[in-house]
């Protein structure tokens, strides 16, 4: 397992069930969540750079957390902590809201909180490049967990509806899942397939997942794992 690069100062690792990502700048370097199925990605991403490393989490859900334990200290946003602190209520935690800008040196990174799938997920912004890391919200070809008392359809439909107001420069994004790079076109897509599964206009499939019983419903760019609703239970 290693780090590809993207570009010059992007680096990627797939570890088979998740993406993160390196970001290096003129001092120091960024983690972007780190993994499912490795427990050492500080010691990959320290074959790419010997700069002052920094994990920041899109959000605290289990597949994007696995080495985490690496680090003294972790920056997410707030919202994400409760969920966090059960696995480690120890660790240090750096607040990162909305419109905070992490600088890397000559590279920043501006966080934008788009909640839903999770209270405080948490893209982050290359102002300069365009990139987008948007974490689990935006997906092409995925499985997004909406399902459980953590996550809200209706958060998620305003989140990327902001996003889409925002008028950011979003040139590329780069999800956690699914294929990538997508550029915003999906989100207009995302937006209505949401729409479409909390009108109840998509025939779920009724599932068992890890002991709950969820529908899955099939909105054609994705799967959204959602909750059984009160009238189809
Ligand atoms: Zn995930």
């Amino acid at each position: 397992m290693s780090f590809e690069a993207i570009n010059e100062n992007t680096y990627v690792c797939d570890d088979g069930h998740v993406r993160f990502f390196l970001l290096t700048g003129e001092k120091e370097a960024l983690l972007i969540d780190s993994g499912m199925q490795v427990t050492n990605a500080k010691e990959l991403a320290e074959e790419i750079t010997d700069k002052t490393l920094k994990l920041f989490n899109t959000h605290a859900d289990r597949d994007h957390t696995a080495s985490n334990c690496e680090f003294d200290r972790v920056m997410m946003n707030p919202a994400e902590f409760v969920n966090y602190r059960q696995d480690h209520p120890s660790q240090k935690m750096v607040p990162v809201y909305d419109g905070d800008v992490i600088d890397l040196g000559g590279r920043q990174l501006k966080a934008i909180v788009l909640p839903g799938h999770t209270p405080g997920s948490t893209a982050l912004l290359d102002l300069d490049s365009g990139m987008l890391f948007s974490g689990d919200p935006i997906q092409r070809g995925g499985r997004i967990y909406m399902f459980g008392a953590m996550r809200d359809m209706s958060a998620y439909i305003l989140s990327l509806k902001r996003l889409m107001s925002l008028g950011e420069d979003i040139k590329e994004i780069y999800p956690s899942h699914g294929e990538y790079p997508l550029t915003m076109d999906i989100v207009p897509e995302l937006i209505a397939g949401a729409e479409r599964v909390e009108r109840g206009e998509i025939t779920p499939t009724r599932t068992e997942f890890f002991g709950n019983t969820i529908d899955e419903c099939d909105i054609g760019i994705d799967v959204l794992l959602c909750d059984v609703r009160a009238e189809n239970k």
